[in-house]
């Protein structure tokens, strides 16, 4: 029996890619907490999710070092000392830019750790993506695919053309509104999925996450069954 290792940062699209497995085969969703302010409130909304999904389990993984690697965990490499504090919620472009390729390889690392068939990732080609250090969907499209598929290339030659391991991003072509149309289709209960970049357990509604999230409840015309203040500006 095949196993899918799915990466999630407690969101919409991550929910919505696990559940796409669950049920069919074991899914073991990969957190990472690399510093993010939310990790916290993600850790929560992770939990909710493998509880809800059939044959699904969570595997947390810390990897603090990102955050040192600005300068900012100091000379000794305490992430404890890390300037960002709770008024500062979105971290720098400069800890994102090299984010993907950093959490898809823990995900393929924790996949042949585990003996799992497939690496899954939400990512879409048209969602917000600014958060993770994607390129923007606005200025061109198919940079995201020709990501993964770039990666599924490095994937495939690291296991000496004998491949057994595959990346998978089922919702690539899928704009955010078709994601939480899918999510009805699933039964996925988004009210626990975390999108947004702050630390507080509440969602802000204001940073683009939450943002892009409101708009895509609206452009499909569901509420969102999150409670998060709607911010008009
Ligand atoms: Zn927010």
């Amino acid at each position: 029996m095949s196993m899918i290792v799915s990466l999630s940062g407690g969101g919409i699209k991550g929910a919505v890619a696990s559940a796409r497995y669950a049920g069919e085969q074991d899914v073991v969703i990969v957190h990472i907490d690399y510093g993010q302010p939310s990790a916290r409130a993600e850790i929560e909304a992770v939990e909710a999710l493998a509880s809800s999904l059939p044959r699904t389990k969570l595997m947390p993984v810390a990897v603090p070092h990102v955050l040192n690697l600005q300068g900012g965990g100091g000379a000794d490499g305490d992430a404890s000392k890390t300037t960002l504090g709770d008024s500062e919620a979105v971290l720098p472009p400069s800890v994102l830019r090299g984010l993907m390729p950093m959490l898809l390889s823990v995900g393929v690392q924790a996949a042949f750790r585990i003996g799992a068939s497939t690496v899954v990732t939400g990512m879409t080609s048209r969602g917000a993506g600014a958060h993770l250090g994607l390129p923007s969907a606005a200025d061109a499209a198919h940079l995201r695919p020709q990501f993964v598929h770039g990666f599924a290339i490095a994937l495939e030659a690291l296991q000496a053309g004998r491949t057994k391991l595959r990346l998978e991003a089922p919702l690539m072509d899928l704009s955010d509104g078709e994601v939480i149309k899918l999510a009805g289709r699933l039964g996925v209960n988004l009210q626990h999925a975390r999108t947004c970049q702050s630390p507080d357990p509440h969602a802000c509604g204001k940073c683009e996450p939450c943002r892009a999230r409101a708009r895509a409840f609206s452009s499909v015309g569901v509420s969102d069954p999150a409670t998060i203040p709607v911010v008009t500006a």
